[in-house]
């Protein structure tokens, strides 16, 4: 193990140079892709890597793409000089999520915004004045945003931008571009009620940190959360395969049952109908996409075209039918189900 400690200091300096530079996110990945990978290929060609070190160099890739959310962190829980400049330029006093990027914006700033949505999602603000908080889009009422806990009334709300502040200075009163019917009307009011309790003080928001204990952000939670359980050998094959990203994060959803079937919109609160078009049947995930009539013939499709007889009929079935029908041949497979997504 010891004779590979080179390779790996080899793999900080690189990116050490380049967490101060110039690069865009594509540049970023591109040189990563390119540059990174050259001496493990270079000495992979010559000795077999044990596997702790290629998990270990991997780690860093990845933690690369995590560093870049604390600066989000620090540019909201700290006040020094650049942060201060940071906010003269780009803020304005407004909330990080309403920055809108600029053709004028500096590489890194635009870098920044890119990987704003990851910092969002794993932030809750505690408020304080208000005028950092979207008042639909960022968690700060309940424990998601209201926007997911309300997503009719969110339609149907005038002002999409509001800030808590703005909303506060209006007596949390809630201006709607249309009259309510009645179960929508008993929403604003369940709403309302919980408003009404909250107090404003003179103090700037707060985030807090979800995805760790503490509360604090740490490079290794955000890392954990974005790789999904790295003990989830499905989800390495997911992050892995040599497919589109807007389908790997479509899979990743599957994986953890969150994508917008009609179940889980109902679920949301939605008010439509939760039957499959195609059918009578619930429209879970596993349905639309495994047992639904409609993904019954696609699968068929794909299991006669790789000369296997049976289908899958769930998504945890899918990974065993991988095993049975091809050993070793899950990469592989991995590419059928996201043909299918
Ligand atoms: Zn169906």
């Amino acid at each position: 193990m010891r004779d590979w400690v080179f390779l790996e200091g080899k793999y900080h300096k690189k990116v050490d140079v380049w967490q101060g530079g110039s690069l865009t996110m594509t540049g970023r990945a591109t040189l990563i892709d390119s540059s990174l990978n050259n001496s493990p290929t270079y000495h992979m060609s010559m000795f077999l890597l044990p596997k702790t070190v290629i998990n270990r160099l991997d780690s860093i890739r990845r933690k690369f793409f995590c560093l870049l959310c604390k600066w989000w962190w620090r540019l909201q829980n700290e006040d020094g000089i650049w942060q201060r400049i940071v906010r003269a330029k780009y803020l304005f006093g407004q909330p990080i999520g309403l920055v809108k990027a600029k053709h004028s914006d500096s590489p890194i700033w635009s870098d920044l915004l890119k990987v704003r949505c990851f910092y969002i999602s794993s932030r809750k603000l505690l408020v304080g004045n208000g005028c950092g908080t979207r008042f639909w889009q960022d968690k700060w009422l309940g424990a998601g945003a209201l926007c997911v806990e309300y997503p009719t009334l969110f339609d149907l709300w005038c002002d999409k931008n509001l800030t808590v502040a703005q909303c506060a200075a209006d007596g949390w009163r809630v201006h709607f571009k249309v009259s309510l019917p009645e179960f929508l009307r008993q929403q604003r009011y369940a709403l309302a009620v919980r408003l009404n309790s909250i107090r404003l003080s003179s103090e700037q928001d707060k985030p807090f940190w979800l995805k760790s204990s503490s509360h604090v952000f740490s490079v290794k939670s955000l890392y954990d959360s974005i790789s999904g359980n790295e003990s989830s050998v499905n989800l390495l094959y997911i992050w892995k395969a040599k497919i589109p990203q807007k389908i790997k994060f479509f899979m990743w959803f599957l994986h953890h049952d969150s994508i917008l079937t009609r179940e889980n919109m109902v679920k949301r609160k939605w008010q439509g109908d939760s039957t499959c078009v195609f059918c009578a049947c619930l429209e879970t995930s596993d349905h639309l996409m495994f047992e639904c009539c409609v993904a019954r013939v696609t699968w068929g499709v794909v299991a006669t075209s790789f000369g296997v007889s049976t289908i899958p009929t769930s998504y945890k079935k899918f990974w065993r039918w991988i095993e049975v029908a091809l050993p070793g041949g899950s990469q592989f497979f991995t590419l059928g189900l996201a043909a299918i997504c």
